[in-house]
């Protein structure tokens, strides 16, 4: 067959090449058979055997999970458990077994869509999100009757030369797959579950290949290119050379930054420069810190409280936070307080399920009650998490940041928590550091603009250029269609970058950029000559930006950066 290429969107990891591996999609293939009254006993056993079989199956990952599995991975699987035996879709699919003349396939699947039909009715976000399980549990419990034993790895085979490709997978089922070379997956944004462990797991992976799972076969020869986004189906041997030879220099790249390693982080001319990492689970520390991070200048603790039943309490966030503490080692560790509202939805809350504005609620959600506006409006939340981080001051080095700043009263409301915070650790008798700094996210053009206002509320900034770029353009960043216009480097978003860090330098306040730009070194270069001497990126990236660095003088970056305001 011809070669063809798919475009997606990237979640990075290089390249790979392996044989195509399409986990099921028995959700659209369900046979449809009329049955006798004879057989209403058979198909009812097959579906309760079908669902007993994947209750096991769902138990025995859970007791396999990885120490270093992510944490929601835990709770997603006790979800699925729930939905599994959910009284409307069992009973209601025996219902059509019995009284419809449905084979046991048809049944349950018809069933699942009806139940799937009344989520999407949800006007609740997270609700509306919980289709995508309903989906994976209907689909294993088909495959269990289908006897389709292709979406779990055969036993005693080697993973490692095979491309997962799926619709809507788990991410229960990557972590079963996460000997796979590369990933493929047709739904869901850089921001979904499945996303998340891919990205934990470090392998090329692309996501929203439109129709992925139906086009590709099983053992078909596939690239996946996690850095360009693409999933190149029959490649030819031109491609695949040239693929061999890109791999090859790949690996002589790494072993040459490697050899970086030890270096301070430096210009050129001497000028120093500290390069952080960003990271969205504890367990992410270590890998920052063997790059050569100087700390952690973002954790996005918001994936802490991703699909969960259940918040994390008290004390599972100051383990979360501890264990990233004790990781860096006196380093300085910048959590930021929880962002959910635009793509990342909590369970529902107790404000939130108050709610009655209808269906402008959440239209626009990155408009909405998202990150700072969301945990002012759940105090309680808040606090809970106020007092984690500052009893993981106590341990170390920590730093507080706040998203989405768009008014200096947000700062005033959460500094009064804090206090609140503070004087409850006191009367509990627990530890933390009194003088922990408290920083605000520039992210929304008002803070840009009023930065020096900003400035002298807080103890240091940290510049959001993926949100900053979103706001100040309109531009959707989680809208494939508008991807193509979204630009950084924009002379308008630059423009309030550069101004930002004016006004943090006049007012004496450490500034840092924490968005995706941080990590390109083109783009560093531009914002050393703006006078940016702090970046925190993904941990991939700490090397090449450093590597940058070192081939570059501050006049040829003060060059670069006057340049790009202008548009040239
Ligand atoms: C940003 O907006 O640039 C940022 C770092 O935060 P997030 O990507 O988590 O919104
Ligand atoms: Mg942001």
């Amino acid at each position: 067959m011809a070669m063809f290429v798919l475009h997606g969107k990237t979640l990075g990891g290089g390249v790979a090449v392996g044989r195509a591996r399409v986990l099921s999609t028995a959700l659209r293939d369900a046979p449809q058979r009329r049955i006798a009254p004879g057989e209403v006993a058979a198909e009812l056993n097959r579906l309760d055997g079908a669902i007993a079989l994947v209750q096991a199956e769902l138990q025995a990952i859970a007791d396999d999970l990885p120490v270093d599995a992510p944490v929601e991975a835990a709770a997603m699987l006790d979800v699925h458990v729930q939905m599994l035996m959910d009284a409307t879709l069992v009973e209601g699919a025996r219902t059509r077994i019995r009284h419809q003349s449905c084979n046991a396939e048809w049944a349950y699947a018809a069933q699942a869509e009806e139940l799937v039909e009344q989520f999407l009715t949800f006007e609740d976000p997270y609700l509306r999100e919980r289709v995508i399980d309903v989906r994976q549990i209907v689909n294993r419990v088909l495959r269990a009757m289908l006897g389709n034993a292709v979406q779990d790895p055969r036993a005693g085979e080697a993973l490692d030369s095979l491309v997962v490709i799926a619709t809507e997978p788990a991410p229960a089922d990557l972590l079963l797959w996460r000997n796979a070379c590369a990933f493929a997956i047709e739904l869901g944004g850089t921001a979904s579950h499945a996303a998340i462990v891919a990205r934990g797991l470090a392998k090329p992976t692309v996501v929203g290949l439109t129709d992925a799972a139906s086009l590709v076969r099983d053992d078909d020869l596939v690239v996946v290119d996690g850095d360009a986004g693409v999933l190149v189906v029959n490649p030819d041997p031109d491609l695949l050379a040239q693929i061999e030879q890109r791999r090859a220099e790949h690996r002589i790249d790494r072993a040459r930054l490697r050899s970086i390693l030890p270096l301070r982080a430096a210009t050129f001319d001497g000028v120093p420069v500290s390069l952080q990492g960003n990271i969205e689970l504890p367990s992410e520390a270590t890998e920052a810190l063997a790059q050569g991070a100087d700390g952690i200048g973002l954790l996005r603790s918001e994936f802490l409280f991703l699909n969960r039943k259940q918040l994390p309490d008290e004390e599972e966030q100051v383990e979360a936070y501890a264990e990233v503490v004790r990781a860096m080692a006196g380093r300085p560790v910048t959590i930021r307080t929880i962002d959910v509202g635009a793509d990342k939805a909590l369970p529902r809350t107790g404000a939130e399920s108050g709610h009655s504005g209808g269906a402008h609620f959440a239209e626009n959600p990155s408009l909405g009650r998202r990150a700072i506006r969301f945990c002012l409006a759940e105090p309680e939340l808040f606090k809970v998490q106020l007092r984690a981080i500052l009893r993981a001051s106590a341990l170390g080095p920590v730093r507080l940041l706040i998203p989405m700043l768009t008014h200096p009263n947000e700062i005033l409301a959460t500094r009064k928590l804090l206090t609140h915070a503070r004087e409850t650790l006191i009367e509990r008798g627990q530890r933390f550091d009194p003088a922990m700094p408290v920083g605000g996210m520039i992210e929304v053009p008002a803070a840009a603009i009023a930065a020096d206002v900003f400035a002298r509320e807080l103890d240091f900034l940290s510049i959001g250029t993926n949100d900053l770029t979103q706001y100040t353009l309109a531009i959707d960043r989680s809208d494939p269609r508008v991807a193509a216009l979204y630009d950084p480097m924009h002379p308008a978003v630059l423009r309030l970058i550069a101004r930002t860090i004016a006004a943090a330098r006049r007012a004496r306040r450490p500034v840092a950029v924490c968005g995706e730009m941080a990590g390109d070194p083109v783009a560093t270069a531009v914002l050393i000559g703006m006078g940016l001497r702090e970046f925190s990126m993904n941990s991939t990236a700490l090397l090449q930006v450093k590597q940058g660095l070192l081939d570059l003088t501050v006049d040829a970056a003060r060059q670069a950066a006057r340049q790009a305001l202008r548009f040239d």
